[in-house]
């Protein structure tokens, strides 16, 4: 094909892209918060979340993040946001995973403390976004009661945003969220044996 033509060809198929994001920007009229849930199998949920708590903070807004598991590792997140964001509202369940402690039980009372946290969030209109990190677990092992928690989060504030991550989530918490992605694994660098790297996997 001629470059002539390639370019010719280009500019049509941007041209019908074109109408059609607009016609969705002009059937967009809805003005509110969202939720979003990111989910799957491959490397990028917590970070995408973590994305969006910079853009919320670029916008002056009011954050908080509750993380649902990692609460013996540290993270880069976590000591940014604790050292430069005081603004952000942060807290971790602060306890070891269930294959560290093997205790159900502590587990189940870790899980429900730390929801005790999130919860007046989600009912704070003040909070632009709230991240609940890893939160699918809770739900998939039923250390949280899924009625209640998707009950909340569908009716959270209007004006506030709210992310889930985490594998699975099922089809409740997918049907409250509205915006929900899948992270497909198609390759990680764990299993070619390259270790956790500081700033890009914690
Ligand atoms: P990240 O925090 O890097 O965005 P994630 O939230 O999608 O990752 P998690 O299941 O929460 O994934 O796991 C967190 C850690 O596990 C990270 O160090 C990440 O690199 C690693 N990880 C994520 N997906 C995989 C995978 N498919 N295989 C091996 N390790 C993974
Ligand atoms: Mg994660």
């Amino acid at each position: 094909m001629s470059e002539e033509r390639k370019n010719a060809r280009h500019k049509a198929s941007m041209e019908k892209q074109k109408a059609k994001v607009d016609a969705n920007i002009e059937a967009a009229s809805e003005e509110r918060g969202v939720a979003v849930l990111v989910t799957g199998n491959g490397k990028g949920k917590s970070s995408s979340a973590f994305g969006m708590v910079m853009r919320a903070l670029g916008y002056g807004q009011k954050v908080g993040v509750v993380q649902f598991i990692k609460g013996q590792q540290l993270s880069g997140e976590e000591i940014y946001l604790r050292e430069h964001c005081p603004q952000v509202e942060f807290h971790q369940m602060g306890t070891g995973f269930t294959w560290d402690t093997q205790d159900r039980e502590a587990d189940m009372a870790a899980a429900r403390r730390t929801w005790a946290l999130a919860r007046p969030m989600l009912e704070n209109p003040a909070f632009d976004l709230v991240v609940l990190d890893e939160l699918t677990y809770m739900l998939a092992y039923g250390y949280l009661d899924e009625d209640e928690v998707t009950g909340v989060i569908r009716e959270r504030p209007r004006e506030q945003s709210v992310v889930v991550t985490g594998r699975g989530g099922g089809a409740a918490l997918q049907a409250v969220m509205d915006t929900v992605s899948e992270v497909k694994d198609v390759k990680h660098a764990f299993r070619a044996g390259v270790m956790a790297r500081r700033g890009v996997d914690f």
